[in-house]
C-alpha cells in the first residue's frame, strides 16, 4: 500500500491518492486537478473510490471531473451530503459562485464502515468538530485526516456545522488510538498522530479544553 501526496494550487486541498499493490486506488478529496494528479491516476489500475474527508469546497471541487474520468463511487458522511448541492454550505459561493457542480454520493457514509480496496482496508472513522460530517481515513498506520488534525493545529469550528465541543470529543477519540500514524491533513505538511499528542495544544492540553468547554 502506497500513499501519494498530490500538491494543490490556490485554496484547494491536499489530495491524496492510496495505491494497494494490486493497482485499486482510492482518491481522497479532489479539490482541483493538477497535471500530477491526472498523471498519477494514470498509473493506477481501477481507481475504485473517491472519499471526502468533509463537504467544504476545497476539497470536493473536482469529485465530478475525477468520477467522470474514472468511473469511482464518491463517498461521503451523510451529515455533509447537503453540501454537496449547495455551495453556501460548502461555502463554493465566496469563490466561484454558481459554478458549484458535483454529484450525489454513491455510498453514504456514517462512519464505522470498512472499505475493500484491493488487499487493503480504508476504515472510515466519523471525527464531527470541523464539520458535522467530517470523517478520518485509516488506511494500516496512515490517517488521511481532512480539516480535522493539522500539523500544530486542529480545523476551524466557527464555519455552518462546526462545534468545539464535537471536535473535543473527536480529539479525545484521536488522541486515545493505539499506537502512532502517519497524519495526512486537508491543509498543510504531513505529521504523526504521537507529534501532535505531544505538542499540538488542542491535544497536549485536551483537559483544559475539556473543562472549559464541556464543563
Ligand atoms: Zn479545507
Ligand atoms: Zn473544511
Amino acid at each position: 500500500m502506497e500513499i501519494i501526496s498530490i500538491k494543490p494550487f490556490g485554496n484547494f486541498a491536499n489530495t491524496y491518492i492510496i495505491k494497494d499493490e494490486s493497482g485499486a486506488a482510492a482518491i481522497v478529496d479532489p479539490g482541483c486537478v493538477t497535471d500530477e494528479l491526472k498523471s498519477e491516476i494514470e498509473k493506477c489500475g481501477k481507481v475504485e473510490y473517491i472519499l471526502l474527508t468533509h463537504g467544504h469546497y476545497d476539497h470536493i471541487w473536482s469529485a465530478k471531473e475525477i468520477k467522470e474520468l474514472t468511473g469511482a463511487k464518491l463517498a461521503v458522511h451523510k451529515n455533509d451530503m447537503p453540501f454537496l448541492a449547495d455551495e453556501s454550505l460548502s461555502h463554493g459561493c465566496k469563490y466561484f459562485p454558481g459554478e458549484q457542480d458535483v454529484p450525489q454520493p454513491d455510498i453514504v457514509l456514517e462512519g464505522g464502515e470498512v472499505l475493500k480496496l484491493g488487499n487493503s482496508e480504508i476504515k472510515v472513522m466519523s471525527t464531527p468538530g470541523h464539520t458535522k460530517g467530517s470523517v478520518v481515513y485509516i488506511v494500516g498506520d496512515t490517517m488521511c485526516a481532512g480539516d480535522t488534525l493539522f500539523y500544530l493545529t486542529v480545523g476551524r469550528t466557527d464555519l455552518e456545522g462546526g462545534s468545539m465541543e464535537d471536535m473535543i470529543n473527536t480529539l479525545e477519540k484521536l488522541k486515545n488510538l493505539e499506537g502512532d500514524f502517519r497524519v495526512l491533513p486537508g491543509h498543510g505538511r504531513e505529521t504523526t498522530l504521537e507529534h501532535e499528542r505531544q505538542n499540538n495544544r488542542y491535544m497536549s492540553k485536551l483537559d483544559l479544553l475539556k473543562e472549559q468547554y464541556l464543563g
